[in-house]
């Protein structure tokens, strides 16, 4: 009589059991590159989490392209999603940009229809499944835009909770040196950001080739707000010196940018307070005088 050898019986269980879970996690995590049916798992695999990255078309300075608020907040939700699995909506970059319309190559879609976008895709994804959404910015315009979308949620009942991940907090222990002091756009950071990501579309020679110096034309106190303010300051839609940029840099930020989107995508995963006090508060909202004083 044979014995029965127990670490080769579990052994062989596991390996019964691996073409399931390296199916499951072969999914992609991108919208657009999932079949019909592989779609289904990817939304149960996310938990029904999905992130929206959102980017923009605009000039950055004379040595990166257009789409780099797109294509590095893209990659950092893609690596983001390799740590935390979403499912990453299509490439989406409808946002709020009017400060570059004199620029080349810039795309700025009125305000109704940005906001009106914003909310048919959310609701796309949420008849999809997706019942948390994490829009992820990658631009300094939507800054504004995206917690007064996020905050609008509150007019209407939908079956979805939208959160709104912002610019990421790059200043972290072991940061290599920033040494650009003005570096707001297309300066050393983000030049890096894109030397790291997609070192083919940087130009790094031509950084020097225009201004990115604050020309400070414009001169009303600090509180108050008018929409000029970035056009007094840089003309030339650059601001800093994309010259200093280095891949390390780069590499270093990406990297601190992805490990956030990963923590914020883990934190909406465990969240059933906002779904469920949203709720309550629609509930509520239907007969204000009922609401308990
Ligand atoms: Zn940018």
């Amino acid at each position: 009589m044979k014995r029965i050898h127990l670490p080769l019986l579990a052994l062989v269980l596991v390996l019964a059991c691996l073409p399931v879970s390296i199916q499951a996690q072969q999914l992609s995590p991108k919208w657009e590159e999932l079949t019909g049916p592989d779609f289904i798992h990817a939304i149960a695999q996310a938990k029904g989490v999905c992130a929206l990255p959102i980017g923009i078309i605009e000039k950055h300075g004379p040595q990166l392209p257009l789409g780099t608020d797109l294509l590095n907040v893209r990659k950092a939700v893609e690596d983001a999603a390799a740590q935390e699995y979403t499912v990453i909506f299509p490439p989406y970059y409808f946002g709020q940009i009017f400060e570059a319309r004199h620029q080349p190559g810039t795309v700025a879609y009125s305000l109704d229809m940005q906001l009106h976008l914003l909310q048919e895709t959310t609701d796309e994804m949420g008849r999809n499944g997706c019942k948390k959404i994490l829009i992820v910015n990658g631009h300094g315009g939507n800054e504004s835009l995206l917690p007064l979308f996020a905050q609008a949620q509150l007019a209407k009942e939908h079956d979805y909770v939208v959160y709104v991940f912002g610019l990421p907090r790059l200043e972290v222990p072991g940061r290599p040196p920033v040494t650009d002091h003005l570096d707001m756009h297309a300066g050393q950071t983000e030049t890096s950001h894109m030397m790291a990501n997609r070192p083919d579309l940087v130009h790094l020679d031509r950084a020097g080739q225009e201004s990115g110096a604050d020309e400070a034309r414009l001169k009303l106190p600090e509180n108050v707000y008018t929409g000029i303010w970035w056009y007094a300051r840089f003309p030339n839609h650059y601001s800093g010196n994309g010259a200093t940029a280095n891949k390390q840099l780069g590499e270093f930020d990406m990297k601190t940018w992805s490990r956030e989107i990963a923590e914020a995508l883990r934190a909406v995963k465990a969240d059933d307070v906002a779904p469920r006090l949203q709720q309550e508060f629609y509930e509520e909202a239907k007969h204000p005088l009922d609401t308990k004083q």
